[in-house]
């Protein structure tokens, strides 16, 4: 994947359709906004920025935590084989499910439930996202990446959130990357 691949796919996604109708007119806007349920939509530039860094390539398994409105997900299953995301909320995943099945996306697997664990049926995966901040770091998923795997996560308490990269090496090696400070909502469950 290139940049300019990524960019263009950017520009081709409307994202207000993943938004709520009352906000959708700020759809251009490079902020997050609420989605339902107390959640906000990414950021784009940060959406950006974190599907850059996990180097997509149409051979990868993706495991996402905090499906949300869809929109993170929509880049993953554009630029991956395969993506299994993760949403705690049911009308929240019942909601991206509908909007992605629309716009055509079919390699997609939905899970309502705590990801905090993981998807244990489909790991290992080549690729780990997580767009809710857990306050520990989540071992259950590390556990599940593949070698030579990528996973970026923001963690810690608010205010002091950091976006990181973790890799594990074709021998098992984990490595831990301070990419950026970031603020997103809390991670809910086993983690918090
Ligand atoms: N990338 C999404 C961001 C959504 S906000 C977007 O751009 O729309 C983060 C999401 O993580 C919220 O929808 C929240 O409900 C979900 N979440 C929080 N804790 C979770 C958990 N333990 N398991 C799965 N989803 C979780």
């Amino acid at each position: 994947m290139t940049d300019e691949r990524l960019v263009s796919f950017f520009r081709s996604l409307d994202r207000s359709r993943f938004m709520e109708e009352s906000y959708q007119d700020l759809a251009g806007i490079d902020a997050a906004f609420p989605i339902r349920c107390g959640q906000t939509i990414s950021q784009p530039s940060l959406v950006l920025y974190m599907t850059d860094k996990l180097r997509l390539d149409h051979t990868c398994s993706v495991l996402e935590i905090g499906t949300g409105s869809g929109y993170q997900t929509a880049f993953l299953a554009h630029f991956a084989r395969w993506v299994h995301t993760v949403e705690r909320i049911s009308e929240l995943s019942q909601l991206a499910r509908s909007r992605l099945t629309e716009l055509g996306y079919r390699n997609i697997s939905y899970k309502t439930g705590d990801g905090s664990s993981g998807w244990i049926e489909h790991a290992p995966y080549d690729r780990i996202i997580v767009t809710a901040a857990p306050r520990f770091m989540p071992d259950d998923l590390t556990d599940q990446l593949a070698p030579n795997g990528i996973m970026i996560l923001p963690l810690g308490k608010r205010g002091r959130q950091r976006l990181l990269r973790i890799e594990r090496s074709a021998e098992g090696i984990i490595t831990n990357t301070h990419l950026l400070d970031v603020a997103f909502v809390d991670l809910v469950g086993k983690y918090c």
